[in-house]
C-alpha cells in the first residue's frame, strides 16, 4: 500500500533528507586511495549522531554499517571493512540513510578514487543523468512506468546495462515502503503518480550486461555477473503539484 504525505509531512521529511544528503557529501570529500570503507562509515555514523539524527541502515535487516560501500564490481550493500582499502582507479558507491524526527532520508552516489579510467569517469556521469531523467519524469498524473522507460534510456543509449534485481522504492516512516520504484519500464504503464507520493530513485547501472549476482557469502554484496563496473545514484523525491522535489539536499 502506498502511503501518500501531506503537504507537512513532506516539509517534515526535509530536516532527514538535508542530514542525509550532507553525510553523503562529507563522507564522499574523504574519499581517497588508502582510506577504508570502515573509516568512511565510522565517520558517517558520528556525524548523523551529531546532528540529532539516527543511521538508517545500522541494523537495518542486522546490517553493519551506516553507510553501504560498493567497489568497482559491486553494484551494492557492500558491508564496510576495515580490509577494504580504496586506491588509485577505484570507484565507491556510498549509499548513505538518516532518520530524523521519525521520518527517513536515502541516497547515493558514486565516487572516482583518484585517477579513474575513461569509461569508468562516463559510468559515473551517465548514471547519475539517468537518475535525473528518472527525477524529471516523477510527475502527477504520470505513471510510476515512466521514470523507469526514462532512467533505462539514458542508460542503453549510451550502451550501459540496467540493473533489474534490485530498484528504487517508496519512503517515509520506513525506508523501504511501496511502491517498487525499477529503472527499467515503460512511458504510460505502471501505478499512476499521484501528489504526496514520496520515493527513492536509485539506478544501478552495469558497464557490461544488467546480470547481478548475489547477494554473497556475507548476506549482502551483489556484484556484477561479468565482472565490469557497476554505479549508484539515489535521491529521495516528493512527487508534487509543482514537480518533483529532491528532499535529499541540503
Ligand atoms: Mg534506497
Amino acid at each position: 500500500m502506498v502511503i501518500i504525505k501531506t503537504a507537512s509531512e513532506i516539509e517534515a521529511m526535509k530536516a532527514a533528507g538535508r542530514l542525509s544528503a550532507k553525510v553523503l557529501r562529507k563522507t564522499g570529500e574523504l574519499v581517497r586511495p588508502g582510506i577504508s570503507t570502515l573509516e568512511l562509515d565510522r565517520f558517517a555514523e558520528n556525524l548523523i549522531r551529531m546532528e540529532g539524527g539516527i543511521p538508517a541502515f545500522l541494523g537495518y535487516n542486522g546490517f553493519r554499517g551506516s553507510i553501504c560501500a560498493s567497489l568497482n564490481e559491486q553494484i551494492v550493500h557492500g558491508i564496510p571493512s576495515a580490509e577494504v582499502i580504496l586506491k588509485e582507479g577505484d570507484i565507491i558507491s556510498i549509499d548513505t540513510g538518516a532518520t530524523v524526527a521519525g521520518w527517513v532520508g536515502d541516497n547515493a552516489a558514486t565516487f572516482a578514487v583518484g585517477q579513474i579510467s575513461e569509461e569508468k569517469q562516463r559510468l559515473l556521469e551517465v548514471t547519475e543523468r539517468s537518475m535525473w531523467a528518472g527525477i524529471d519524469a516523477a510527475l502527477v498524473d504520470g505513471h510510476l512506468g515512466d521514470i523507469g522507460h526514462a532512467v533505462q534510456s539514458v542508460a542503453e543509449a549510451a550502451g550501459f546495462g540496467v540493473v533489474r534485481d534490485y530498484v528504487g522504492h517508496g519512503i517515509g516512516h520506513k525506508m523501504h515502503e511501496d511502491p517498487s520504484v525499477p529503472n527499467f519500464g515503460h512511458r504510460g504503464r505502471g501505478m499512476r503518480l499521484k501528489a504526496g507520493m514520496v520515493i527513492a530513485i536509485e539506478p544501478m547501472i552495469n558497464a557490461g550486461s544488467y546480470e547481478a549476482i548475489g547477494p554473497g557469502a556475507d548476506g549482502w554484496l551483489v556484484c556484477t555477473r561479468d565482472g565490469r563496473p557497476s554505479a549508484h545514484f539515489e535521491r529521495t523525491v516528493a512527487i508534487t503539484m509543482d514537480g518533483p522535489l529532491v528532499l535529499t539536499a541540503e
